[in-house]
């Protein structure tokens, strides 16, 4: 088997209402005896975390993220949400830096590292989510890309800290809908770079995945585990990953 836990989780994005978070939860509790085997995670929309964290019994071992958080503690920031308040209401991990939110809502490198170090400064875990876009990889510069994202993304840590961040390789093109899947030999020499040159908690690969294509992308070196969308959404395709992931 695998040296360390697999890593599988989904960001429901901005999806899924109360009930159809609980249902979802459910659906966990109903499989419980799967998730042993594995590092499982679930990331709902900000209005659904602290249902999810109420509905989840704490013997089952699946973590909750956010999909962003602010950097500051507190202030006046309509809108926003700290890090300490996800905390709050039960997310031990805050995904930051998607590529959606970096083509919507402007987040930068910048933004980024800010966001990177108020969370471990708050106790979570930072999923760091990082990828180059079509026109990169054509030129065959994705992995400098790639490592830049990350150096900057980490700035405002100090050095102990690095082993706290888990890292998710997402290539814009291979997220959504409009993607295409990555075949593993395109992303491995950009999942051996992050997992070699920055040694964090992990190195997740997303974009794309599925039940078809999960176990090749896994078993590229320097995956840690991975990091899936849409073909998660539904609870019984999520357990279907975790077995896969097992
Ligand atoms: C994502 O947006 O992080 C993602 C992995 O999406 P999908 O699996 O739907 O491509």
């Amino acid at each position: 088997g695998r040296a360390r836990m697999t890593w599988i989780g989904t960001s429901w994005k901005m999806n899924k209402t109360l009930a159809e978070a609980r249902a979802f939860v459910d659906g966990l509790v109903a499989a419980r005896s799967a998730l042993d085997g594995v590092r499982a995670f679930v990331i709902p929309a900000h209005t659904a975390i602290a249902a999810v964290r109420e509905r989840l019994p704490a013997d089952v071992p699946v973590l909750i993220g956010a999909q962003n958080a602010h950097w500051e503690p507190a202030g006046a920031y309509t809108g926003e949400v700290s890090m300490g308040m996800i905390a709050d209401v039960g997310a031990t991990l805050v995904e930051i830096g998607h590529s959606e939110r970096r083509q919507h809502f402007g987040e930068t490198d910048e933004t980024v590292a800010l966001k990177v170090a108020a969370a471990v400064a708050a106790g979570l875990t930072p999923l760091l989510c990082v990828g180059e876009p079509a026109g990169v990889r054509a030129a065959g510069g994705e992995t400098d890309w790639v490592a830049g994202q990350v150096s900057r993304g980490l700035s405002r840590l100090a050095t102990p800290d690095l082993h706290k961040v888990v890292v998710a390789y997402e290539p814009v093109w291979a997220i959504g809908d409009l993607g295409r899947e990555a075949q593993p030999y395109e992303i491995a020499p950009v999942m051996e770079m992050l997992s070699a040159r920055f040694r964090p908690a992990a190195v997740l690969y997303g974009g794309s995945v599925n039940r078809r294509n999960a176990a090749a992308l896994l078993g590229v070196p320097g995956t840690d585990g991975l990091f899936v969308g849409r073909a998660a959404w539904d609870v019984a395709e999520f357990i279907e990953l975790v077995r896969i992931a097992a």
